[in-house]
């Protein structure tokens, strides 16, 4: 696994121009780890070419891309139109919207693709529901979303492990406040580690694999000692830095 861990924050449909400041806090602090811990905000779109303007240098992604290059896409914005406004990488995959935008693993395949082609960093997320923990099915049914999401070809050639992260973030965890035992995310990280060997060989033994769900400064210690958590997607508690900065300092410990 790679040396510093990554944590990113997910602002999801939250923040305005009044919220800079935090990213300001954010950034500064991240700034003054000197690389012990990669520290990235996915925020809106309205946001992240303001956001990478006035702090530069300092990691802004964005939350989802579309996975044609350009057309007739209503509303939606290729990897290219993101990296032009100033993000560097992209979240794909997030159980919101495979939820509610019915993603499925080839969309998300191919959105991981595009991201990739476009100099993007993808951080791709995977995870099981409630109803899929309760019978037991937790783990194959997340190696399987893996398997059939991660990007392919000439894509992720090249790309891998530097680019690309994956997630495990169970859908039942995130904003409710639950996490799953140390020991249940010990063996879905060893889980998720055996398919990226196998789809990347040795290369995947670098990509980094993050715990998302309910992360705290409460439970970010313990959560980043279990081993092969390479860091932590944080919704919630990115978006001030006074919660999210104690995780942060948890992951350079
Ligand atoms: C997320 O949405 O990716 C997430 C992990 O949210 P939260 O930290 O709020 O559970």
């Amino acid at each position: 696994m790679a040396g510093a861990k990554l944590v990113a924050g997910n602002w999801k449909m939250h923040g305005t121009s009044a919220d800079l400041c935090e990213i300001e806090a954010i950034a500064e602090a991240a700034r003054a780890l000197n690389g012990r811990v990669e520290v990235a905000l996915c925020v809106p779109a309205t946001l992240i070419h303001r956001a990478s303007e006035a702090f530069p240098g300092f990691p802004i992604g964005a939350q989802d891309i579309h996975m044609a290059e350009k057309g007739a896409h209503t509303g939606d914005l290729c990897a290219a139109m993101l990296h032009d406004a100033g993000a560097v990488l992209t979240i794909v995959g997030h159980s919101e919207r495979r939820d509610a935008h019915r993603e499925d693993d080839s969309c998300v395949r191919a959105k991981a693709e595009a991201a990739l082609r476009s100099e993007l960093r993808v951080i791709l997320c995977v995870g099981e529901s409630d109803a899929e923990r309760g019978s037991g099915r937790a783990v194959e049914v997340v190696c399987g979303q893996l398997d059939a999401s991660l990007p392919g070809g000439e894509a992720a050639a090249g790309a891998v492990p530097d680019r690309l992260a994956v997630a495990y973030e169970p859908i039942w965890a995130i904003g409710t406040g639950k996490i799953p035992t140390t020991g249940d995310i010990a063996e879905m990280h060893r889980a998720l580690r055996q398919r990226l060997l196998a789809a990347f060989g040795e290369a995947g033994r670098q990509v980094r694999i993050l715990y998302g769900g309910s992360v705290k400064p409460a439970n970010a210690v313990e959560i980043f000692a279990i081993p092969d958590v390479g860091g932590a997607l944080v919704g919630g508690a990115s978006l001030k830095a006074a919660d999210f900065l104690p995780i942060v300092e948890a992951a350079a410990r």
